[in-house]
């Protein structure tokens, strides 16, 4: 098999290794699809406790190579997508029903090797079977849309909100479906830049802003008799964009701060403001109890990912699919390990 490593921080190095072979409860998987994401990019830069050498990459879906002792659930040959993250089940919060927040979380391609890879090993639980005739690029993406199905979870939002979103990204046009989905009345959607904005119009939303050149809290205000949004998700993770949220949610209105900011970044809350009109504050952590609801979306096809993957690489690119991520050019990039360089 091949890899593309990470040695430590800023260096990846595509390494040949001898064939994985699976132990009980596990099975390995050729990888034919893995998202790069933003985590990606922060473990390459070394702004992120991944635990060096890895080989990173969280979201993907491939095809089941071969089983190790005691898996009746899965075939080789079988589709499969990959719910990366694994719980230790015995922890306070774990023991709580909140396993997503388990305070041992290991994740495959953060703590353990992921799918930067030609093949990766997996525990059979973290396996979700995939439809045969779904693009397996799509079933890669089954791992943000999982965690956005949680977002969604968290803002609670309900039919006939007015629901803004901050930034439309992947992400942000995730959520945004998503959001549609679930019964807004109507979205508007800021969004810097014009390719992303033609984006969420495409997708649905009934007014899409350039944060340079229009007011976002005078037209969310006209959109809300003056009230401001029931439901506000910000998907930047920037501290300008978290504060904004704060200010566009109305009486009754829920914030989701959805995108990573910086661990110092600190906003400003007026408890005032917090209490008269009952806001809450609400945050998402990764994608409990949704891979399989995201894959049901997905092969409903009412949910639509393909056109946001920009940019299809190798292995030997995975530095330029995180430098083109970095760079706001591309929407998503998916590596394609059987491609051959
Ligand atoms: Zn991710
Ligand atoms: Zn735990």
């Amino acid at each position: 098999m091949r890899a593309a490593l990470f040695p430590g921080p800023e260096v990846c190095e595509i390494v040949e290794r001898q064939p994985l072979v699976p132990a009980e409860g596990q099975v390995v998987v050729r990888v034919e699809a893995c998202g790069v994401c933003g985590t990606d990019a922060h473990i390459y830069r070394g702004q992120f406790p991944a635990r060096f050498p890895v080989v990173a990459g969280h979201e993907f879906a491939g095809v089941v190579e071969e089983t190790g002792p005691g898996i009746a659930s899965l075939r080789v040959g079988d589709h499969a997508a990959v719910d990366p993250n694994i719980h230790c089940g015995a922890c306070r919060p774990c023991r709580r029903g909140l396993p997503h927040l388990c305070r041992d979380l290991a994740a495959i391609g953060v703590t353990q090797d992921g799918g930067f890879a030609t093949h990766c090993r997996v525990p059979a639980r973290q396996v979700y079977k995939v439809p045969g005739d779904m693009p397996l690029a799509v079933a890669a993406m089954a791992e943000p849309v999982a965690c956005c199905v949680h977002g969604i979870d968290r803002a609670g939002d309900r039919a006939g909100d007015v629901v803004v979103l901050i930034g439309a990204g992947t992400i942000g046009l995730i959520l945004l479906q998503l959001a549609l989905l679930h019964g807004a009345a109507a979205a508007v959607v800021s969004e810097p830049s014009p390719e992303k904005r033609r984006a969420a119009e495409q997708l649905g939303a009934s007014r899409v802003v350039d944060p340079g050149a229009e007011s976002l809290s005078a037209i969310v205000g006209e959109a809300t008799e003056g009230s401001g949004a029931e439901i506000v998700i910000e998907c930047v993770g920037s501290q300008e964009t978290a504060q904004q949220a704060m200010e566009l949610a109305g009486e009754g209105g829920r914030v989701l701060l959805f995108g990573v900011a910086p661990q110092a970044a600190a906003i400003t809350v007026s408890p005032y403001e917090v209490y008269r009109k009952e806001i809450t504050v609400t945050g998402s952590f990764t994608n409990p109890f949704a891979h399989g609801r995201a894959l049901a979306l997905l092969s409903s096809g009412r949910l639509k990912v393909e056109h946001l993957i920009s940019h299809r690489l190798s292995l030997e690119e995975v530095p330029r699919g995180i430098e083109l991520l970095e760079s706001r050019r591309a929407t998503k990039v998916m590596i394609e390990p059987q491609q051959s360089q």
